[in-house]
């Protein structure tokens, strides 16, 4: 199995590229421009595998993704490269327009040209998955699920854009007949998650006893998933979804963000013992505009039609996550340093 990633040196894509390869065994094109949100380290585990290449690439330049695709020559294409980061697109929303509507555009336009140019057997094989989020549907009322069918209703430039996405790559199934699955997952947390994003900042600012700001009244909802657990439902939607279906992904963890930050004050006192409580470093700050109340996942459809379940609970996935960044100091040690949100006014954490 060939497999193109992009957005390999993100987060959630390092995670995919590390299961694919080391987990499955598949050839994997990791293909990535290396924006700020990009670190190789996360791909320590495999870069010297042979069954891992790297390219330097914009998903928005039609002539690389071309000539990748006709190298390589995929049977699955996985891609994931986006800018991520919702109060970055408040800031500046053009950088998330173009990556996310413009770069996926780009992709399913080469995808079709390479598919339409394979033999009847594999382009039968062939299947193009497009990781999205729940944020594409709005914010939630108390006791609703996400489901598959909820309208889209995005409120930040971030899900706009991936609003926007899904709806091309959903017209290039069915204008072009192109092989293609849609998942929109919850939020992720874990290792080599970059410490601009609310769990890795709170348990950095926790370690290091530095204030730990909460948005608004801390309640805002949101159903927390373990990026591993994530990287194995794409790899299964990938090879058993039925094309040109959307999966929703969630562990049903619903946790308000004060009770996450509180879990891992929590934590982090378990392991490393202070004076004080780390909770005294939770400062409340004024709430980001549009910030969605709730987040809540049904994956049914995902657990019915393919038997996944998250193997990680929350809790013992955020004691993980802690312990890793006790570890690995070397890999968020340089991000915290050359950290360029203080300039951009990104004083408070994300989701
Ligand atoms: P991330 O910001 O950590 O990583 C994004 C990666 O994409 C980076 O390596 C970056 O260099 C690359 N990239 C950005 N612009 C690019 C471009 N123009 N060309 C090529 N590469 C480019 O993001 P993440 O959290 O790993 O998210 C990955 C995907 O999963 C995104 O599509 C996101 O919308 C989706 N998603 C994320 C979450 C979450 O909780 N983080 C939840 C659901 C869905």
């Amino acid at each position: 199995m060939r497999i193109l990633v992009t957005g390999g040196a993100g987060f959630i894509g390092s995670a995919v590229v590390r299961h694919l390869i080391v987990d499955k065994g598949y050839d994997v094109l990791n293909l990535d421009s290396l924006t700020y949100a990009a670190t190789l380290g996360s791909l320590k585990p495999v870069k010297n595998n042979p069954r891992y290449r790297f390219q330097k690439a914009d998903v928005r330049d039609g002539l690389a993704i071309a000539s990748a695709f006709s190298e390589f020559r995929p049977n699955r294409v996985m891609h994931l490269a986006a800018e991520s980061h919702v109060d970055r697109s408040i800031t500046g929303a053009r950088d998330f327009v173009e990556t996310n509507v413009l770069g996926t555009f780009n992709m399913l336009e080469c995808a079709r040209n390479y598919w339409e140019s394979l033999k009847p057997a594999e382009r039968t094989e062939f299947r193009f998955i497009h990781v999205s989020t729940d944020e594409v549907y709005g914010s939630l009322a108390d006791g609703d699920l996400f489901s598959e069918t909820t309208r889209y209703d995005p409120s930040s430039p971030y899900s706009a854009t991936k609003a926007a996405s899904d709806h091309l790559v959903k017209a290039w199934a069915r204008t072009y007949g192109l092989p293609i699955l849609i998942s929109n997952c919850s939020n992720n947390f874990g290792p080599y998650h970059f410490p601009e994003k609310l769990v890795p900042l709170a348990i950095l600012n926790a370690i290091e006893g530095k204030p730990i700001s909460v948005y608004g009244d801390g309640r805002h909802v949101r159903d927390w998933l373990f990026v591993e657990d994530h990287a194995r439902a794409l790899d299964l939607i990938a090879g058993r979804g039925r094309t040109g279906e959307s999966y929703n992904i969630g562990g049903r963890n619903e946790r308000q963000n004060i009770d996450v930050v509180r879990s891992i004050c929590s934590i982090v006192d378990s392991l490393i013992p202070a004076r004080r409580p780390r909770e005294e470093l939770i400062r409340f700050v004024q709430d980001r505009p549009g910030h969605d109340m709730r987040y809540a996942i049904d994956g049914s459809k995902l657990q019915t039609e393919l038997g996944w379940a998250p193997l990680e609970s929350f809790e013992s996935g955020l004691r993980r996550t802690i312990e890793w960044y006790l570890g690995n100091e070397w890999w968020w040690g340089p991000l915290r340093k050359n950290y360029d949100g203080a300039r951009l006014g990104l004083t408070t954490p994300g989701d």
